[in-house]
């Protein structure tokens, strides 16, 4: 079986693991948690880092942090995982879609302007699958209309945006660390800001809100999405080897691009934009029909080869459909990539060999469709 993620753990790791448990550091009071929110701030060029239990938790909290009026729109792409509308909805504010651009994948930059309204407040940008939204263009409606940008980076660690790492845009941005994102914590994700007091509420929102003098006394309530010692154990070893682990995503990507170069009838992730050069963290494929997206991945299921489907719309979610949401709007551009996209091993564990036998599998799987 070949996997569509599997985990590269070979660096210090283990060492730094094992010290947790041998020093008794296991909470999220043990050291690791202080230095690799400093490592990653560093990394990233942005005055805070604030470690939390997973990607969505960061969401959470940072949308919190913003202290938007109930019913504010925030503009954000149908075309993403659930996580940044899902807080957004739990925090009362009302998501605005923006269809794809059916090259990058990403939030159709030029649908954005149409779409604001008095009632805007925020543009959460994702970037998606390992091309960043182009942030200039969102930079200038964001300045020009006065809006918060969020910066949804969970995909995009050590990416670059002109030469600028992903996670330092905007007045707030976060990473996730699950095992298929190219640096991991096995669970954990990180808030990023340079504004000092939405960082002292971040810290605040996502310790239960305990108050410094009078610890069980609270005036707001928050979470606990506090990060372990161990997860930052992980983290701090994973990012020792972030130039590496990048190096190895576009190597990965490129030869995949060299291996199915010749493919019809799907279509391959775009190398690069005037921008950025993909960092693949994954490798998607566009099939012509549903149909055949849907026959391409059971025939590579048969032949052990792991795949998983692109993401839904949100405006497609049933979820949001019963609460009354986006009924009747449609974004053909993220519908199309919903139904025929799917993505093909990836992960940093897989080996040259693992990427050309899958390789060889697609071009058998697309070669019955002449
Ligand atoms: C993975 C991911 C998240 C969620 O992160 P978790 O750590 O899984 O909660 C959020 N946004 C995007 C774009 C992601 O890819």
């Amino acid at each position: 079986m070949i996997p569509v993620n599997t985990p590269l753990l070979n660096g210090n790791e283990k060492k730094y693991l094992l010290e947790c448990v041998e020093t008794g550091w296991i909470s999220s009071e043990g050291p690791f948690v202080r230095r690799f929110e400093e490592d990653i701030a560093c990394f990233v060029g942005r005055q805070h880092g604030i470690a939390v239990s997973n990607g969505s938790a960061a969401l959470d909290v940072a949308i919190r942090a913003l202290n938007l009026e109930k019913g504010s729109e925030v503009i954000m792409p149908t075309f993403t995982i659930i996580s940044p509308a899902q807080s957004l909805v739990n925090e009362g504010l009302v998501p605005v879609l923006i269809d794809s651009d059916p090259l990058t994948w990403n939030m159709d930059v030029n649908q954005i302007e149409a779409k604001i309204t008095s009632k805007t407040k925020a543009i959460l940008v994702v970037h998606i699958y390992g091309l960043p939204v182009d942030l200039d263009a969102i930079l200038s409606l964001a300045k020009k209309y006065q809006l918060k940008i969020i910066e949804d980076a969970a995909e995009m660690h050590g990416q670059t945006y002109n030469g600028k790492q992903c996670g330092s845009f905007g007045d707030i941005s976060i990473f996730s660390f699950y095992p298929n994102k190219h640096i991991t914590t096995g669970e954990g994700g990180m808030i990023l800001t340079d504004d000092d007091e939405l960082a002292e509420r971040c810290r605040t929102l996502k310790n239960l809100c305990f108050k410094p003098g009078r610890r069980f006394v609270h005036d707001e309530l928050g979470w606990n999405y506090r990060m372990t010692n161990m997860q930052a154990a992980l983290g701090v070893a994973q990012l020792e080897n972030i130039q590496s682990i990048v190096e190895r995503k576009r190597e990965i990507g490129d030869r995949y691009n060299q291996n199915l170069k010749d493919l019809i009838n799907v279509e391959l992730p775009l190398k690069s934009t005037d921008y950025a050069e993909n960092i693949y963290w994954v490798y998607g494929l566009i099939a012509k029909t549903e149909v055949m997206a849907i026959e391409i991945q059971k025939k590579l299921g048969d032949n052990k080869i792991g795949t998983r489907p692109f993401f839904w719309c949100m405006h497609e979610q049933p979820v949001f459909n019963k609460l009354g949401m986006f009924l009747g709007e449609t974004y053909p551009q993220a519908e199309k990539l919903a139904r025929t996209g799917f993505y093909i091993p990836s992960g940093l564990g897989l080996s040259n060999a693992e990427i050309d036998e899958v390789s060889e599998q697609i071009i058998k799987a697309v070669s019955y469709y002449g």
